[in-house]
């Protein structure tokens, strides 16, 4: 055997490895569909300067459903659970 061709398949089996566990990765991301539970997003009603917090599974779930709107610019607003308006906006860090 050439010693290049044995380099060529070499390079091909490493290729085959790592494309082989990034779709594996990707694929056992995607079946862990369910974002967490125990963790929170921050956020900030501007029109009755509410905070709360939404776990990122919650903030999914919105998000699938559409109970969020784009905000114009850029950014997403949710549903203030205080005033029941479209928005409130990420704020990581509550006030108060
Ligand atoms: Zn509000």
């Amino acid at each position: 055997m050439e010693p290049s061709t044995k380099r060529n398949i070499i390079l091909l089996a490493v290729l085959v490895a790592t494309v082989g566990i990034a779709s594996w990765r990707f694929l056992a991301g995607g079946a862990a569909d369910l974002a967490p539970d125990d963790q929170f997003i921050g956020f900030h009603c501007p029109a009755c300067d509410h905070h709360f917090t939404l776990s990122h599974r919650e903030f999914e779930r919105r998000f699938n459903s559409r109970e969020c709107h784009a905000k114009p610019g850029g950014g997403i607003l949710v549903k203030c659970p205080k005033c029941e308006n479209f928005t409130a906006e990420r704020a990581d860090s509550p006030s108060d």
